[in-house]
């Protein structure tokens, strides 16, 4: 018993499924681990407490089906977003993986497209695919930018159902211009969604696409409590966009899908943003200091509008990868010839990275 009797190409699979491997961070439990953009400092105690607190309150109620609508907290995120934005139009789910997930299956699907601008975020393509729709991969320039009139080609060359702008990028950490966005809108009649995953760690001047929503019903600003807000464990990421493309969603997700324990959880989170961003600054700073040590080290770090830093000049990213993961240190590669990704995490882990990759003669 528990012995494996069949194997996956065995079982009558989707043929466009067959041969296709799942997302795959490896999870090692080693002391460092600045592999996934999570915020690496805890909730603050006093948040936690008034989570607890909100938790236990849904759970007196936790015999019905939750608030469908999410009601209470889509006014939350509202107003977190600022932008004279209002409850019709924000959208939530497990996580942004889900709320992407969500626009795929009412704008994409069989016989339809999704394109994205690579390299950039490896679940786009993961999750156009499991909804029965086709990636396309455009392209950047030598530095990763794409500027506004090959973003714009590009796009009117491929017509897709569904364009990704991940802004700033994951995984190279690149800012994207609020024209090229605009170009972009304007070379399709597609869903054009920007991801603004990380842009918490952007600079506090630099506008979001938020500024763009007013006019533009196609499209979509998507964020996440999984990296400046320290919440990757709950599962919540949300939308902003017009109300009738808010409203196509409710055709295609789950009903109740997101549980009175998670609406609780994150209401009583978003009401601490201050708090629960305190740390922003501080990873920041770590960012910034990885990236300059890097440099000093001879490598080249990319300019980074997230938490995390890409570099090149890797002579053997599988070779470096291993050698830190020995020294309890886990970054990622990222599949990107001669570079690697890592996190920006506490001081003290900030600095046990970059001993760790100083002490390896790695730098091409
Ligand atoms: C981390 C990340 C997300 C967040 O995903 P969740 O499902 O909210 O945890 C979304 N987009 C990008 C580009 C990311 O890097």
């Amino acid at each position: 018993m528990g012995q494996v009797t069949v194997r996956l190409d065995d079982l009558p699979l989707r043929d466009d499924l067959r041969g296709k491997k799942p997302y795959g961070a490896p999870q090692a439990p080693l002391p460092i681990a600045l592999n996934v953009n999570e915020n690496t400092h805890p909730v603050p105690q006093e948040v936690a407490d008034d989570i607890l607190d909100s938790i236990a309150l849904a759970l007196r109620d936790v015999n019905r089906y939750p608030d469908r609508e999410f009601t209470a907290l889509r006014e939350g995120f509202a107003d977190y977003l600022g932008h004279g934005l209002t409850r019709e139009q924000i959208w939530a789910a497990n996580g942004s993986n889900e709320v992407l997930q969500h626009v795929l299956q009412a704008f994409a699907g069989p016989g339809r497209t999704a394109f994205g601008f690579t390299p950039t975020y490896s679940m786009y393509p993961l999750l156009t695919r499991g909804t029965g729709a086709t990636w396309i991969a455009g392209e950047r320039g030598a530095d990763f930018s794409v500027d506004a009139s090959s973003a714009a080609s590009q796009v009117a060359d491929a017509a897709p159902d569904v364009v990704f702008l991940c802004a700033p990028n994951n995984p190279t950490g690149t800012p994207m211009g609020l024209d090229v966005i605009e170009a972009v809108y304007d070379a399709t009649l597609g869903i054009v969604v920007v991801d603004e995953a990380y842009q918490e760690f952007a600079p506090r001047d630099e506008r979001s696409a938020l500024t763009l929503l007013p006019g533009r019903e196609r499209l979509v600003v998507s964020r996440t409590m999984s990296k400046a807000f320290a919440f990757a464990g709950a599962r919540v990421g949300y939308l902003a966009a017009d109300p009738a493309l808010v409203d196509a969603l409710r055709l295609v997700r789950l009903p109740y899908h997101l549980s009175s324990l998670t609406q609780a959880a994150a209401g009583a989170a978003l009401r601490h943003a201050p708090t629960m961003l305190r740390m922003v600054d501080e990873i920041v700073d770590q960012r910034d200091r990885i990236s300059a040590t890097l440099e000093a080290l001879g490598y080249v770090a990319y300019e980074s509008w997230t938490n995390f830093v890409l570099f090149g000049g890797v002579d053997n990213p599988a070779r470096t990868w291993q050698e830190l993961y020995d020294r309890g240190v886990l970054i990622r590669d990222v599949g990107i010839p001669h570079h690697l990704r890592v996190s920006a995490g506490t001081e003290q882990e900030t600095t046990a990275f970059l001993d760790a990759l100083a002490s390896i003669d790695s730098a091409a």
